[in-house]
């Protein structure tokens, strides 16, 4: 049993909440009928901000400014290089104020706060990656039709953009759509998630300082029922960017059906990581652990299942174990923190209640397991739970906790049945020397990542995306601010037109 977290309280819990209003056509507003949401640090149980809640009317008028924004504002007009500019200027606003807006996310979703500088740091060198890519974006032409003819194919912006984000990653991934959304001269309404508003209230601020024009990006929260669904049905949307669980994914999904809007979907992911004697060990430990617990497992790209060879599972997992031993959990604000908050309490209760399942099916709890007692927030002990089988909940199903769960292997082809043994395809991992071993499951794995030898590494440069429910499309790569335009096909034709129809 380890012993009663003691948080200390912040400045923050002394003042009064920060407040938020919704951010349209370039002006700070409330909500249309005045009302609000609170969100409690979930690492200390106070009130730490208080947002503006929209509703559709709300999400009516900022699809409206930035529908205005598109059809006749300068943003898409201007040169791509403007453009680049503008998202350089952003990443060195969001540069200075990274300390400010690593607090604000630490505070709201209880990560860590070493975590979330880091989090920030990588958001910056995204919007800069978006600027290069303003400045390459182009399309094709075709001299290869005849003398006559001359195909040009342009790349346009698609329009308004709604972008909805979730709570575990609420500046790194707003940062992994808005800037290619506007790096290709699109406008956008952007909904952050309930419960981790504050930081994208701040990235607006910054936005309008970085000189991007009033309407070109509003800003709204509000609960994902009424202001999300309200931005994926409204008419004027042309395409949803979504991040988020795949229940709701699916959803989303299946409204942007009825006016057939272009749809990114990020969902959600089990991912495996596969261990084999010849591998790493000592690495591959810390990688177990580092993907089981990163984020506390609040994160779509957890290593949520260690699959092991069974001739070094002992060993192995005695090691992974030791390591789990020191991960500390404590104050998101403390700089040694590796384990932070959960989010809620309702969903620390739904991933200990994963782990009791997996007791009551047979599985054993070497590690933690249960809530972590505290004088304040919630916090859930790094839990490993061995002895897991395929059919099992645990096995299968996006826990999103700090639940690392173990199971064994003999032959290559059962480590990859196992992990291609669920509905989702988001990322994977492989420890071994030998190439063939890597290269079979790299090849193997169904998966839209395989890290080799590493894990959860991420550059704006690599593609990033899910397989089978895990998602639809890709975001960052070279390719990213093309998902965000239209292709026009142009067919100029010279002289007099040739083969007529009637003669
Ligand atoms: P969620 O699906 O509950 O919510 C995501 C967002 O959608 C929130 O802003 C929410 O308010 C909104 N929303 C809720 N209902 C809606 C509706 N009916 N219509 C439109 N919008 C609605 O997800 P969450 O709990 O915030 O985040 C955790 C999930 O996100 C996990 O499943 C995780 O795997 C996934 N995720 C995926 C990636 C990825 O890149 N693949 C990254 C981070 C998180």
């Amino acid at each position: 049993m380890n012993a009663p977290l003691n948080i200390s309280m912040p400045s923050e819990a002394s003042g009064a909440p920060k407040s938020y209003r919704l951010l349209i056509d370039g002006k700070q507003v409330e909500a249309v009928d005045g009302r609000s949401l609170e969100r409690r640090s979930p690492g200390h149980g106070f009130v730490v901000s208080r947002y503006a809640q929209a509703n559709e009317k709300d999400v009516d008028l900022a699809v409206q400014a930035a529908h205005k924004a598109f059809e006749s504002g300068p943003w898409p007009r201007m040169k791509a290089g403007e453009r680049a500019n503008v998202l350089l200027k952003a990443a060195d606003l969001i540069e200075a104020r990274l300390e400010e807006i690593a607090r604000l996310d630490a505070l709201e979703s209880g990560k860590p706060i070493a975590q979330a500088r880091g989090e920030i740091g990588g958001a910056v060198d995204i919007w800069r990656y978006a600027a290069s890519l303003a400045r390459t974006l182009s399309g094709d032409s075709y001299a290869n039709l005849g003398d006559a003819m001359l195909g040009v194919v342009l790349r346009e912006p698609v329009g308004v953009v709604s972008i909805i984000t979730p709570w575990n990653f609420p500046f790194l991934i707003v940062s992994q759509k808005l800037p290619f959304a506007l790096a290709a001269g699109c406008t956008a309404v952007v909904k952050p998630s309930e419960m981790t508003s504050a930081s994208t209230f701040l990235l607006g601020d910054v936005l309008l300082e970085a000189g991007v024009p009033a309407g070109v990006v509003n800003i709204v929260a509000g609960l994902g029922a009424d202001v999300g669904a309200a931005m994926v049905a409204h008419p004027s949307v042309e395409m949803v960017s979504f991040t988020g669980s795949t229940r709701v994914g699916k959803l989303t999904m299946a409204s942007a059906a009825n006016s057939l809007k272009k749809v990114s979907m990020e969902l959600g992911g089990k991912n495996g990581q596969i261990v084999f004697p010849d591998g790493d060990l000592e690495a591959a430990a810390d990688a177990a652990v580092f993907g089981g617990f990163f984020n506390a497992g609040e994160c779509c790209n957890a290593g949520s299942r260690l699959i092991v060879h069974q001739d070094i599972a002992s060993d192995f997992l005695a090691a992974v174990r030791k390591l789990t031993a020191k991960v500390r959990v404590g104050d998101p604000l403390d700089d040694g923190t590796k384990v932070g908050a959960m989010i809620s309490t309702d969903h620390l209760a739904k991933v200990s209640g994963y782990v009791s399942a997996a007791k009551g099916e047979g599985g054993e709890v070497l590690a933690g397991g249960g809530a972590r007692a505290s004088n304040a927030g919630q916090y859930l002990d790094p839990t490993i739970v061995s002895g897991v089988t395929e059919g099992m909940a645990i096995a299968r199903e996006e826990v999103f906790g700090p639940v690392l769960s173990v199971l064994s292997f003999k032959t290559i082809e059962e480590a990859l049945r196992i992990a291609n043994n669920t509905p989702y395809g988001l990322s994977a991992g492989v420890w071994s020397r030998d190439i063939d071993t890597c290269m079979t499951v790299a090849r193997g794995v169904r998966t839209g990542t395989v890290w080799v030898n590493t894990f959860m590494d991420g550059y704006p440069e690599l593609p990033f995306g899910g397989y089978k429910q895990s998602g639809l499309g890709r975001e960052l790569g070279r390719r990213a601010v093309e998902d965000y335009t239209e292709e026009k096909t142009i067919q100029f034709h010279r002289g007099q037109r040739t083969g007529w129809w009637v003669g």
